[in-house]
């Protein structure tokens, strides 16, 4: 048996279905990338339809409405895990839609891309939009394309969810995602061997490993030769509906934690505040945490009313998080146990403490997968991630003293 490193966390995440989230009377939907004016299509006093494109950036994936209604404002707040974004706040009126038209013209690949791009999609597991994925899956040459059914995240079961309850438009996305990218070959990606039973048809991939899985198994299949990658099950279903026309407009999170009485699996419009898709779960006063993504990446909440991402996958509300205060390295060890990739993060830390830095310390640190799991280790509450981070920048600019 190799040795392997990251690390197991304890598996609290919701089984139960998808359940549709009531429709907000206000959203606040985000538009990231739309920082020149251009770039924002909706504007303050807009009768807007579902489906309606409310921003088009040149570098992001476009913003549509979720709901029709009224534009009230569009104003720039801080959205988690987006830093500051202009979004539109959108009241709910009427029940107008644009009519959907399935795209056509061009060759197959031309048509992939353009419904990846128009409606908006954003790849749950990477964040990016899915068709700068798809391109960059395209340049990368990759022979196996997965839907990514791992969950190795304390608190979060949405893509199992989506996996179990989409699987026909999971399917369809894969094959056409695989189209472009030319990948011969397709599949899904889980935690374990037992859950495959329920793909009859798919070729199954799992990955047997702790946090974070996802590497493991990408690395596992590369050293037999297999060039693979992963993508979302709710960006594949999307783009299964945005070749029908379809905008994303609703995301799927497991809303989920001690502070919460019923962990819940929610399908959400865009828009939705973080504080509305935890009351549905039943919110305890005594709350004293609460972040947007999985466990290790994901950001801390101080404003509830703030919108959740439609890629968020995971909401988590705890009672009493372990805080642990910043305190000297003890020099434990396990930051780098723990680490994919081989860095030794403790190292990172002290040479980052030091005046000038020793460029060989920094080697290998541009391979860093930001999965954060040397931070979420740490007994020391060192910023280790943010730190290799730093690090990386720091080798990439040349700039070490
Ligand atoms: S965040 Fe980077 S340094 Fe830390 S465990 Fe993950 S890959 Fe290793
Ligand atoms: S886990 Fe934290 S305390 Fe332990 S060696 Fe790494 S940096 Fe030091």
């Amino acid at each position: 048996m190799p040795f392997l490193r990251g690390y197991r966390f304890e598996y609290h995440g919701a089984d139960g279905p998808i359940e549709d989230l009531p429709i907000p009377e206000t959203l606040c939907v985000p538009m990231p990338g739309a920082e020149e004016s251009y770039a924002r299509i909706a504007a303050q006093g807009d009768l807007v339809a579902a489906g309606q494109v409310l921003s088009a950036p040149k570098y992001a994936a476009a913003a549509h409405a979720p709901v029709s209604g009224v534009v009230e404002a569009v104003e720039f707040r801080q959205i988690p895990g987006c830093g500051h974004v202009w979004a539109a706040v959108l009241r709910r009126e009427g029940s107008r839609a644009v009519r959907t038209k399935a795209v056509t013209g061009g060759g197959l690949e031309e048509r992939v891309l353009c419904a990846a791009a128009e409606a908006g999609i954003v790849d749950e597991i990477t964040g990016r939009p899915l068709y700068q994925e798809l391109y960059r899956l395209r340049r990368r040459e990759v022979s196996l394309l997965l839907a990514c059914g791992i969950e190795d995240d304390p608190w979060c079961s949405s893509a199992r969810a989506v996996l179990r309850e989409r699987l026909g438009d999971v399917g369809e996305g894969l094959r056409l995602a695989a189209s472009f990218c030319g990948a011969e070959e397709l599949g899904i990606a889980l935690s374990t061997r037992e859950e495959a039973a329920a793909y009859p048809g798919f070729r199954v991939e799992t990955a047997n490993a702790p946090y974070p899985a996802k590497a493991f198994l990408l690395r596992r299949l590369r050293k037999s030769g297999v060039s693979a990658s992963l993508i979302g099950p709710q960006a594949l279903a999307a783009l299964c509906r945005a070749m029908k026309g379809e905008a994303q407009t609703f995301g799927v999170a497991t809303v989920a934690g001690d502070a919460v009485r019923t962990a819940k699996n929610l399908r959400f419009p865009a828009g939705t505040s973080v504080r509305e898709l935890l009351s549905r779960c039943g919110l305890s006063e005594d709350a004293s945490l609460v972040y947007v993504g999985p466990a290790a990446q994901g950001s801390a909440v101080t404003d509830l009313d703030a919108p959740v991402p439609l890629h968020a996958r995971c909401v988590t509300a705890l009672l009493h998080p372990q805080r642990k205060r910043a305190v000297a390295c003890i020099g434990c060890g396990r930051c780098a146990r723990v680490c994919p990739q081989g860095i030794l993060p403790w190292e990172i830390h002290e040479a980052l403490r030091k005046s000038s830095v020793d460029p060989f310390l920094l080697l290998g640190v541009q391979n860093c997968i930001n999965c954060a799991a040397c931070t979420a280790v740490c007994p020391a509450g060192l910023p280790l991630s943010a730190e290799v981070a730093r690090a990386a920048a720091i080798r990439k600019s040349g700039d070490f003293f």
